[in-house]
C-alpha cells in the first residue's frame, strides 16, 4: 500500500479514532482473495467460506484468474468478500423465496447484480443500470456470462427510473464514493482522494438516492453502500433519506459474530478490515412505508418476435419464453415478466430487455454468444466440442480450433461448462467467441 497523505490520514483518524493503529497494521498486510461461485453452474473451486455469503470462498493465493476459462464461463465472480454482505442484507427483506422486481441502479461491473440474482428466486426479475456506456457493455458481459435469463440491462441515469413509479420492491444503489475502503487493494483509491472527491460524490449520492426514491414502491426496500469509511457518505446519507423522505431504517441481524459492526447511531452495516478478512463496506437497509401490494401483477402477453424453428429448439421450456428485439438481437425472459419488461422498454429503452438469444442479418439467425453461457440454453439440441484447458484458452483467445471433416454449429464445453459457439469449416472450428471478451494474455 503506498503511503497515506496527510488529509487522507486525517480523515481516517477523524473515522476510526483510538482504532487508528490497528487499521493501519491491517493495510499493511496482503488483501485477502475470494471469488463467489455461481448457483447456476457446475463449480469445483472451493476454499475456505465468507461467513456471511453462502457461495463466498477465499482463496489461499491468487491465481491468474484470466488465465482460467472456468471464470470466462461464469462459473464463478471475483469479490471482494466485505460486498458480499448483500446477503445477510437482502435476507433482512423477507424476499427470500419470493417474486420481486428490482433494480440495481449502479450495477457496473456487476459484483451485486451477480449475487443479487443468486439470491433472488427464479421467477424475480432484476434490473442492472449502469450510466457509463463502457462500463454497461462490461456489465452485459458478466451478466450474461452469470447465464441467468430474468435479467434487462440498462444505460441510464438514475434519474430516467423516477418516472417508473412504485415500480420496484427492492433497489439497491452501490453508490460511487471516495473509496477508502479500496486502499490496500487498489493505489488509486489513495492517488485520487481528495476532501473535494468526498464532497462531490456526497452531493452525487443524494441525488441518486432522491431520484431513485418514487420507484420504489409502499413496503419495498433500498439497499445503500459504499466502500468508504466517510459518515458523510454513509450514515448521513440514510439519516437525510429518513428525514427528507421518510425512509425507515431497518436493523440487519447476526452479523455481529462475523466481526460485523453497527455503523454511527447504530445504522448500517460496517466492515472493517482490522476487524473482518476483506476490504471496508458500509450497508445499510432502508424501508419505504406502506404495505407492499402483493408485488405486480404477472400477467403474461403475446409474444411480440416469432422465432423460426431451429432457435426455438436450442430453447429449454420455450413456451414459456417471451421475445423481444431491439435493434438486431432477439432477447428472452419469461413471459410473466412481458408485461414488466414493455413498461421498461417504453419507460427506459434498456440496452437489453431479456438475455439476447440471436442475432438477425436479413433472414439469416445467428444464435447469440449469451445463449451459449445461459440457462435457457437446452445443451442436447446442439453438438458438444469438448476441449482441455489449452484449447479452451486458444478458444478464448478467438484462435480457431483444428478438427478433421466438420461442419454445422457447435458448442465449445471446458468442463462441463459451456464457453461459445464454433462452425465447423472442413479441417477447423471457426471460432464465434465476442472479439471484446478475448483473452489478451499471453
Ligand atoms: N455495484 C457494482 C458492483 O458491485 O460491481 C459497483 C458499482 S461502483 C461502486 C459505482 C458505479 O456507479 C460505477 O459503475 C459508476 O460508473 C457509477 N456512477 C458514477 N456516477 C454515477 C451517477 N452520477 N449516477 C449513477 N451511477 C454513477
Amino acid at each position: 500500500m503506498s503511503a497515506l497523505k496527510p488529509d487522507l490520514r486525517a480523515a481516517l483518524r477523524a473515522s476510526f479514532g483510538d482504532d487508528m493503529e490497528a487499521f493501519e497494521h491491517a493495510l499493511a498486510q496482503p488483501a485477502p482473495v475470494s471469488i463467489r461461485l455461481n448457483p447456476f453452474k457446475p463449480s469445483d473451486v472451493r476454499g475456505e467460506q465468507v461467513p456471511w455469503c453462502a457461495n463466498g470462498h477465499y482463496l489461499a493465493e491468487r491465481p491468474v484468474f484470466t488465465l482460467d476459462p472456468r471464470l470466462h464461463a461464469g462459473a464463478y465472480y471475483v469479490q471482494e468478500a466485505s460486498s458480499m454482505i448483500m446477503e445477510p442484507v437482502f435476507n433482512a427483506t423477507g424476499f427470500v423465496g419470493r417474486d420481486i422486481t428490482a433494480l440495481d441502479v449502479c450495477a457496473a461491473p456487476g459484483g451485486k447484480s451477480t449475487h443479487l440474482r443468486s439470491l433472488l428466486s427464479d421467477g424475480s426479475l432484476l434490473v442492472c443500470n449502469e450510466i457509463d456506456p463502457k462500463r454497461a457493455s462490461i456489465l452485459c458481459e458478466n451478466i450474461w456470462k452469470w447465464g441467468h435469463p430474468n435479467i434487462v440491462v440498462c444505460n441510464n441515469a438514475p434519474e430516467r427510473f423516477s418516472q417508473l413509479q412504485s415500480f420496484f420492491d427492492m433497489v439497491v444503489i452501490d453508490a460511487p464514493c471516495s473509496g477508502e475502503g479500496l486502499m490496500r487493494k487498489d493505489p488509486y483509491a489513495i492517488e485520487q482522494w481528495s476532501p473535494s472527491l468526498v464532497r462531490e460524490c456526497t452531493v452525487r449520492q443524494g441525488r441518486i438516492l432522491e431520484a431513485v426514491w418514487p420507484s420504489v414502491g409502499p413496503g419495498g426496500y433500498v439497499v445503500y453502500s459504499t466502500c468508504t469509511y466517510e459518515a458523510c457518505e454513509n450514515e448521513e446519507q440514510v439519516e437525510r433519506m429518513m428525514t427528507m423522505l421518510g425512509a425507515e431504517h431497518v436493523e440487519v441481524t447476526g452479523t455481529e459474530e462475523h466481526g460485523i459492526v453497527r455503523g454511527k447511531n447504530g445504522i448500517g452495516l460496517r466492515c472493517l478490515p482490522h476487524l473482518v478478512k476483506g476490504e471496508g463496506q458500509f450497508m445499510a437497509l432502508l424501508r419505504k412505508p406502506g404495505m407492499r401490494n402483493n408485488g405486480r401483477s404477472f400477467r403474461k402477453v403475446s409474444s411480440p418476435v416469432v422465432l423460426n424453428t431451429e432457435l426455438h429448439r436450442m430453447l429449454r421450456s420455450a413456451n414459456d419464453l417471451d421475445f423481444h428485439q431491439r435493434r438486431d438481437l432477439v432477447h428472452a425472459s419469461h413471459s410473466t415478466h412481458a408485461h414488466a419488461i414493455e413498461e421498461l422498454i417504453q419507460a427506459v429503452d434498456p440496452i437489453a430487455p431479456g438475455i439476447p438469444i440471436a442475432e438477425l442479418n436479413g433472414r439469416h439467425v445467428k444464435p447469440h454468444p449469451a445463449l451459449a453461457l445461459s440457462t435457457l440454453l437446452d445443451r442436447s439440441a446442439v453438438p458438444s466440442i469438448e476441449v482441455d484447458r489449452d484449447d479452451a484458452l486458444r478458444y478464448l483467445r478467438g484462435e480457431a480450433l483444428r478438427a478433421t471433416q466438420v461442419s454445422g454449429l457447435a458448442l465449445v464445453v471446458f468442463d462441463e461448462l459451456a464457453l461459445g459457439w464454433a462452425k465447423g469449416a472442413g479441417n477447423r472450428w471457426n471460432n464465434h467467441w465476442p472479439d471484446p471478451w478475448r483473452i489478451r494474455m499471453r
